[in-house]
């Protein structure tokens, strides 16, 4: 009886120091969020944020990544690929609300990259097999059929937009989001957070992010991919508002009897774009960040500055197909390698 009450006294002092700690220390000001959409881990970060309102902030956040995913999905049934088989026809048609921002920025945005980004060849991506997600295994496809996709040369001038109604002059038009989608999602959520007061967060899709704020009383650290190899090869701190984007040839490829074939299509050969492993580039806007990602890496190391500069892009960072890496001064001045271990670097004059 007598050792029964000591226990419970003993129980009672732990409860009420636990309770009193927990009362003087404070929640975990970062609060997180994992989940799948757009082919890829989404994750949410929130600082500062209460837990119940962090919940109810990334619950919306998730349902908005649902919702954009199934309506700009080129592939099944959606808004896009509605869009998609009345482009085909070269007749007018009633745009989806959903679908027309894409346009009008992505036309502008494939006009400065000298339509290096193009989404407007889904018939090359899907030729490719690049439509399926692990795309089937078997050779890369016939020649001839590739030379074909580029003589029809779609384009997104080809695109005509007059209030609601669109049209295209080229029936060999079909869109396909998959180089700016993810970074047109993440502006749209980043803009619901700051709408709804959130200060400091970082919306990253598979590796690419907007961040805003900071980490309390820090940037946000931002590990960059090695493209050859594990884990990172350099960081970069961001904070205020910026995105960091990534194109790289890991993402998804297939080596075909040595050969390795990646996602990312030259439009002016129809073949997967020679030259690069990756590029990154920090923007504001994540949708042009995405874009330019993909641009640049078809520019590859000769005309990526040229480029970066059409588009307006201010820090990039390429690793060529030898291993050099190209960058402009103010991104040398951000990146810091991994373990000290520099590679051969080659800086561009000022962007
Ligand atoms: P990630 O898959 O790492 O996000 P990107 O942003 O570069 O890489 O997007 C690659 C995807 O964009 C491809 O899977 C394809 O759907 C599409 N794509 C490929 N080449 C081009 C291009 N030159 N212009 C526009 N979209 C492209
Ligand atoms: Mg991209």
């Amino acid at each position: 009886m007598r050792s029964a009450r000591v226990v419970f006294q003993r129980g009672l002092a732990f409860v009420l120091a636990a309770a009193l700690l927990s009362a003087c220390s404070h929640p975990d000001p970062v609060q997180e969020r994992k989940f799948l959409a757009m082919g890829t881990l989404v994750e949410i970060t929130l600082y500062g944020v209460d837990p119940s309102r962090a919940k109810t902030l990334m619950d919306n956040v998730e349902g908005q990544f649902h919702y954009m995913e199934d309506t700009w999905q080129p592939w099944q049934p959606s808004a896009l690929a509605r869009v998609n088989s009345l482009l085909g026809t070269t007749d007018w048609f009633s745009i989806a609300p959903s679908v027309r921002p894409l346009i009008v920025r992505s036309q502008v945005l494939s006009k400065e990259s000298d339509n290096l980004f193009d989404p407007a060849i889904g018939k090359l991506i899907k030729l490719w097999g690049f439509d399926q997600e692990p795309r089937a295994p078997g050779p890369p496809p016939d020649a001839k059929q590739i030379a074909k996709l580029v003589a029809d040369n779609p384009r997104m001038s080809d695109i005509h937009l007059d209030g609601i109604r669109a049209r295209s002059d080229n029936p060999a038009t079909v869109l396909d989001f998959g180089a700016f989608a993810k970074g047109y999602g993440i502006d749209q959520t980043i803009d619901y957070l700051k709408r709804e007061g959130v200060h400091n967060a970082i919306i990253n899709a598979g590796g690419d992010l907007r961040a805003i704020g900071r980490h309390g009383d820090r940037p946000w650290r931002i590990g960059i991919r090695n493209p050859r190899g594990e884990g990172v090869i350099a960081w970069v701190d961001v904070e205020g508002d910026q995105s960091v984007f990534t194109s790289g040839d890991y993402e998804r490829f297939f080596i075909y009897k040595g050969t390795r074939y990646h996602h990312i299509m030259d439009p002016r050969t129809g073949y997967p774009a020679r030259g690069t492993t990756s590029v990154t580039v920090i923007h504001n806007v994540a949708a042009d960040a995405d874009a330019a990602a993909t641009a640049l890496f078809v520019a590859g190391p000769k005309d990526w500055y040229r480029i970066a500069k059409a588009m307006g892009i201010h820090y990039v960072m390429l690793v060529d197909s030898s291993g050099t890496v190209h960058m402009n001064p103010a991104m040398a001045k951000r990146i810091h390698f991994e373990g000290g271990k520099t590679p051969k670097i080659e800086l561009s004059p000022p962007l």
